[in-house]
């Protein structure tokens, strides 16, 4: 059996990371963000405010007596949505299988991918790097195991800006000496029971009876017992944007260049509008994903102004999308996908002056729909697709 390579990637003090990158005059500094509010609570505290105490979910009011000279700043979700974005894309780049957490933590499973990335500490030092990059600055913590509970804690290991991995064989010696509330399921509770037991370190969780633990504790004591000694199978489960549609194919050959590449955009946009448009939604973005022949994905989404559902619209927001990658070397996957999606209730009242030219071309469409839904899928094609070939999926 191949050993898994998992990563758990954590921004560092993600929330006042942000502000303090884009107001320079805050870096340096304690700032607090979280509700400014007499009952609200904070979200996180900058690096600079933790010495005093500070940490997350703590009340505002206590922590600003405890760092009096901190910032304190409400929440600016819409900002660490659009860096959040950024963050996983650069993730989805390295591996499919990423499960983001938070706006700020993911999983990603990397098994398999050693022969392009190179060994656990180069991926890991590429995500770190690849994130500095695409946020301007932000830094990201990085664990490396072969299971995600390990992972999950080994990100934290050397927070900020850490790197730790553990290799295969080496969990318990990692584990062993932390104490039980880093274990998955131990809060304040659970550890205070653990105590009374006499169990301080996850090594003490280990050596333990697994049927006293169960005794004394329940399933959690099974659990917690399990992961003391880093058996964890759970898998890392990608979370497909609920909220697009999208087509993409995996190509019998590889492909290069832009005049190859747009007929099977022209396929997906294809696809992807007359699903909209049986499904009553308008977009206001498009993403193109292609996956070179080395099997490194990368992703490029702009907006659709106003949202729309059109073929040629979609297909135009895509194809404007193209400058932005490397189109020298050769592709093996080419999708295309429609996001920020509104229903019809959601729909933007209708432009003062209708584009006759945006008409025309939502008649073609809604003719060419009337047609598939009465012959099917093969009926009639519009002549600027190529045919079917190589795989193909819909999301
Ligand atoms: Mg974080």
């Amino acid at each position: 059996v191949t050993e898994r390579i998992i990563v758990h990637a954590d921004m560092d003090a993600f929330y006042a990371a942000v502000e303090q990158l884009d107001d320079p005059s805050l870096r340096g500094k304690p700032v607090l963000v979280g509700g400014t509010g007499n009952r609200g609570v904070v979200s996180t505290a900058s690096y600079e405010a933790r010495p005093f105490g500070v940490h997350s979910a703590m009340p505002m009011v206590e922590a600003r007596r405890k760092c009096p000279q901190a910032i304190v700043l409400p929440p600016n979700f819409e900002r660490y949505t659009e860096i959040s974005r950024r963050i996983m894309d650069v993730f989805g780049t390295y591996s499919p299988l990423v499960e983001p957490l938070s706006l700020d933590e993911a999983f990603i499973d990397m098994t398999g991918a050693e022969g392009l990335f190179g060994p656990p500490r180069q991926m890991a030092l590429g995500i770190k790097r690849d994130v500095l990059e695409a946020t301007g600055g932000l830094t990201v913590s990085v664990g490396v195991a072969t299971c995600k509970f390990v992972a999950k804690v080994a990100s934290d290991h050397e927070k900020p800006d850490g790197l730790v991995i553990v290799e295969p064989g080496e969990e318990r010696e990692f584990l062993w000496p932390l104490p039980v509330k880093r274990l998955w399921g131990v809060g304040p509770k659970a550890e205070e029971r653990l105590r009374e037991l006499g169990l301080e370190t996850i090594g003490d969780v280990a050596r333990a009876s697994v049927q006293h633990l169960e005794r004394k504790l329940g399933s959690l004591g099974l659990h917690i017992h399990a992961l003391a000694h880093a058996r964890d199978m759970r898998d890392v489960i990608p979370e497909r944007d609920a909220r697009s549609v999208g087509a993409e194919r995996t190509l019998d050959v590889d492909i290069v260049g832009e005049a190859a590449i747009v007929p099977h955009l022209r396929e997906s946009a294809d696809r992807v509008s007359r699903r909209l448009r049986k499904h009553g939604l308008l977009a206001g973005g498009v993403r193109v994903k292609l996956k070179t022949a080395r099997f490194k994905l990368h992703t490029r989404q702009g907006p659709l102004r106003p949202p729309t559902d059109a073929y040629d619209e979609l297909l135009a927001g895509a194809v404007a999308l193209l400058e932005q990658f490397d189109l020298r070397q050769p592709m093996r996957l080419v999708g295309l996908a429609a996001f920020d999606l509104i229903g019809a209730d959601g729909r933007p009242q209708q432009e003062l002056f209708p584009d006759e030219r945006r008409e025309r071309s939502r008649r073609l469409d809604r003719a060419l729909d009337a047609v598939h839904e009465r012959f099917g899928d093969d009926a009639i094609h519009r002549g600027d697709i190529p045919p079917k070939r190589g795989d193909e999926r819909e999301e």
